[in-house]
């Protein structure tokens, strides 16, 4: 049978090798550390942690990461299953004993009768044959070289900066009302594609205070190589002058308060769609290095944000991702060129758990095409389903930046549960997506 290639051996590449090995393809992974390291990665293991030792939340009933981790466990997972045997105490939380776990997936690949792994970096994309590049943030800058010539540099970010995205039903509408900058657009959903939270001078005064006050995270050394311009965190711009962000992205012009037509607004903040159910969105502009703490405390000082739940949190980093709204279909291949696909971090997910879960998917993916089968896309009820589909379609292509799994990228679910508290309503998700994900495995 034919051969599948595997670049790079970190979470998505040891969780595809190991998936597609088990359905009887002949897997090689390509891996360059320990020969070229990245600066984060310490070892020449697969699958090594590079920061915290953290899965997160191992409830499956109430989180949309705890779903993700019981997914992988009814799929056979090799990440997951290795991370319970070096479980450490962590209350609710799923923490590992970081080496012993990337021992064992190594030593797992590597006693795998279907797999070998070839130590060596892969800088070019290859013609032919079946492959899955799983590079991760730290793609070493050849390959990435290589790919931004195939997307085009401006479908290839490296560094990510990441605005607040916060749960559309937390919102406080009675503050807040719907309107584009002058009322632009061409239909009535674009002239109110923007919601808006207006600051009187005060209220703007100790944002301000508040931005420059806030506890910073720092880059790690190497991590700044070639960096940003035009996505300064909002506190750099603070720091320039305390009028800067009244002109940038917190100017008041074109707008009228809905609810209050004679008031002018000192400033204004604003808020876009960030996938297409609406349930999310992000704060236009707002990127930041704020330590997550202070952001909580520093966003629910905007008007209509006092109570707003978030999706995920700012954050600046380098991080080599694709815009896979445009460049990838469901089945995670690039349109361009379908022998290749894409997983892991650099298709736009974020985290550990996430990439080994998009691995899952891609290695299955891979297999079932080498055998001459079809696999359907999860559907988006369930957590692997709803990342996918959020990262090959669902996404705005536009802000697209990479993304956590949260229950606001599901389709909502059954609106008796919605209002009542937030157990009942996360329970009705996980339920769902638990038939949902265990009829797509057996293939219904
Ligand atoms: P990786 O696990 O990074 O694996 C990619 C592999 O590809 C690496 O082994 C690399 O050596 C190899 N490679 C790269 N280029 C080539 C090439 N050209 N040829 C061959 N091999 C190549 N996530 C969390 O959940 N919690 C955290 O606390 C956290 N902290 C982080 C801190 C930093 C500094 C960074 C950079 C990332 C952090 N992440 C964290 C994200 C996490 O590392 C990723 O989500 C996850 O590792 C991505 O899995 P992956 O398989 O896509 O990439």
């Amino acid at each position: 049978t034919e051969t599948l290639h595997i670049v790079g051996g970190g979470m998505a590449g040891s969780e595809a090798a190991w998936q597609a090995a088990n359905a009887g393809i002949q897997v090689v992974i390509h891996e360059m550390r320990p020969k070229v390291k990245t600066f984060a990665h310490q070892t020449g293991n697969l699958a090594e942690m590079v920061c915290s030792n953290s899965f997160r939340s191992d409830d499956d009933e109430a989180n949309a990461v705890g779903l993700l981790h019981w997914e992988m466990r009814a799929a056979n997972g090799l990440i997951i299953n290795t991370a319970d045997k070096h479980a450490l105490p962590a209350g609710s939380a799923l923490a590992v004993d970081r080496d012993p776990f990337a021992e064992t997936v190594t030593a797992t690949l590597l006693a795998h009768p279907n797999i070998s792994v070839d130590y060596e970096e892969i800088t070019e994309l290859p013609d032919d044959g079946h492959w899955i590049i799983a590079t991760g943030p730290l793609t070493s800058s050849a390959l990435g070289e290589a790919i931004a010539m195939e997307t085009g540099a401006d479908a290839l970010a490296f560094f990510d900066a990441i605005a607040p995205i916060v749960y559309a039903d937390s919102i406080n509408t009675d503050i807040t009302w719907l309107q584009s900058r002058y009322d632009k657009g061409d239909t009535e959903e674009n002239r109110k594609a923007y919601l808006n939270c207006p600051m009187t001078k005060d209220q703007y005064e100790a944002f301000i205070d508040a931005l420059l006050d806030a506890e910073k995270t720092e880059f790690h050394e190497g991590e700044t190589a070639g960096y940003f311009d035009g996505c300064l965190p909002i506190e750099v711009m603070a720091e320039r002058g305390r009028e800067t962000l009244r002109f940038g992205p917190m100017k008041p012009v074109g707008l009228t308060n809905a609810h209050k037509p004679d008031d002018k607004p000192y400033a204004v903040v604003q808020l876009r769609r960030d996938n297409a159910l609406g349930t999310l969105l992000n704060i236009v502009g707002f990127q930041t290095k704020m330590k997550y703490g202070a952001q909580t405390k520093v966003f629910k000082m905007i008007p209509g944000l006092e109570d707003a739940n978030f999706a995920r949190l700012g954050g600046i980093h380098r991080n080599t991702f694709l815009n896979s709204p445009t460049l990838l279909d469901g089945q995670m291949r690039l349109k361009s060129r379908p022998n290749i696909r894409f997983s892991g971090q650099i298709t736009g997910v974020e985290g550990y758990v996430e990439s080994a879960a998009m691995g899952l998917l891609a290695g299955r993916y891979a297999a079932a095409e080498i055998s001459g089968t079809a696999l359907n896309v999860p559907p988006p009820e369930t957590a692997v389903g709803s990342l996918v589909h959020h990262i090959t379609g669902g996404a705005e292509a536009k802000t697209f930046q990479p993304m956590n799994v949260n229950f606001g990228l599901f389709p909502p679910a059954d609106a008796k549960a919605g209002r009542k508290n937030r157990k009942t309503r996360y329970k009705a998700y996980t339920d769902r997506a638990k038939v949902a994900w265990q009829a797509w495995l057996d293939g219904e």
